[in-house]
């Protein structure tokens, strides 16, 4: 329901604005148990500081008209620059584009596929993709506004893409398949090799949607932890997302979509003549956008460096692993085994609604997934200052459960 607000008379007044602010900060989830969901992926405090003055040093430029601001182009090239390195796995060639975020970056790589298709395979006309049911929900928001059809095929025992039911759902008319590196449900990243086998053999596009992960494999991977491969190494991907205001550490409002090779970034970009001014030439599907996460987001790369990455990466990993230990020995508690950070569990016998509930009550922001019901953590280096606390809150819990004590029904869902 709508609330009609009044804007005020007279202004509040610098305090009276700031103070109202601390207000409704007084009202948001305890920072510390938030590290593990809420809020995590900022960063530690040093970094944090360095990203907000970023921030704040480019906070009135306006990226649609960077061709005003040459220090901001260099910001931003050394943005993609180093972006498309990191993603490339080796590979030569590779061009990335600033979207804010996730959302638009998976926009981009549905209309770019289905902009190739139209070219590449010009008697379909309702064209469709198939993705593993894991696939992030925005596929099917991009495909919804797209005007593209999204199937969504079940993965297999250990929730990675079934390769052999995504070939079996292809139809005449798919011009896509995707997969997660990883997935945000299950966390886990999907074979690539084998959906890259299957995109080549009829010819699709290959979409990878490391949106969670694609800043964080390439320094998990040098810490000499074996993952899957997912990035351009892999022979036939053609795009990937991967955001930047996650584990690049970034202000919120930035991600990356990479392409294989300017050939294929051609098929992203839409600049309309047909009004009274110049070509609309955007980098993506934005106009107006915050110069402002550009540089902050420059500012992450540069603060840290490879050798900071893989020192966060390292601390991450190292306290998701006492973390799983810890969940190992709660009798009853299954946690899944995730390549990454996020942290995915069930429970034999009670039922984790019931669990989230309890924790909640505890102060923690732990969202779910509903199908099959898992309490679901993101972890990042802050995260080793609250694992403690968290497998004591856990057990305390459980027990309460087990003794028919608790009975708060927490809810499984993240979104609005
Ligand atoms: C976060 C995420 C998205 C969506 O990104 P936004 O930045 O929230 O728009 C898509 N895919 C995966 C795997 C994600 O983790």
């Amino acid at each position: 329901m709508s609330q009609k607000v009044n804007l005020p008379k007279q202004g509040l007044g610098k305090m009276g604005v700031l103070s109202k602010l601390d207000e409704a900060l007084t009202k948001e989830p305890d920072v510390l148990r938030g590290n593990m969901s809420c809020y995590a992926m900022k960063g530690t405090e040093d970094m944090v500081d360095v990203v907000s003055q970023a921030y704040q040093k480019y906070f009135f430029l306006n990226g649609v008209a960077r061709r005003f601001f040459p220090g901001l182009q260099d910001l931003e090239a050394d943005v993609t620059g180093m972006a498309s390195n990191i993603l490339s796995g080796g590979a030569d060639g590779i061009v990335a584009n600033i979207t804010s975020g996730g959302t638009e970056s998976i926009f981009c790589a549905l209309h770019a596929a289905r902009e190739w298709a139209k070219e590449t395979k010009p008697h379909i006309k309702e064209p469709e993709i198939v993705a593993p049911y894991s696939i992030h929900a925005t596929f099917s928001k991009g495909c919804q506004y797209l005007g593209i059809k999204i199937v969504r095929v079940p993965v297999r025992d250990d929730w990675r893409a079934d390769a052999v039911a995504i070939e079996a759902a292809i139809s005449p008319n798919t011009i896509m398949i995707a997969g997660s590196a990883p997935s945000w449900p299950y966390g886990v990243i999907d074979n690539m090799d084998e959906l890259a086998e299957v995109s080549k053999k009829h010819d699709l596009w290959l979409h990878v949607d490391a949106c969670v992960g694609g800043y964080l494999s390439p320094f998990v991977s040098k810490l000499g932890i074996d993952l899957p491969k997912w990035d351009f190494s892999v022979d036939g991907v053609h795009s990937i997302s991967a955001d930047l205001h996650k584990y690049g550490y970034a202000a919120k409002g930035i991600s990356t979509i990479a392409w294989r090779s300017e050939e294929l970034q051609k098929y992203h970009f839409v600049s309309p003549t047909d009004w009274p001014c110049s070509p609309y030439i955007t980098q993506a599907f934005t106009g107006s956008r915050p110069a402002s996460a550009v540089a902050a987001a420059w500012a992450a790369l540069s603060y840290l460096g490879e050798d900071g990455y893989i020192a966060y990466a390292d601390r991450a990993m190292k306290a998701k692993a006492r973390l799983i230990e810890g969940l190992n020995k709660i009798e009853g508690i299954e946690p899944i085994d995730t390549d990454l950070l996020i942290v995915v569990y069930g429970a034999k016998d009670i039922r984790v609604e019931q669990i989230v509930g309890g924790l909640s009550e505890k102060g923690w922001t732990s969202g779910g997934v509903m199908d099959p019901p898992l309490a679901h953590l993101v972890l990042d280096p802050l995260s080793e200052d609250v694992v403690d606390i968290y497998l004591e809150d856990l057990r305390a819990v459980v027990d309460s459960i087990r003794a028919g004590e608790a009975s708060a029904e927490g809810t499984l869902s993240y979104a609005d």
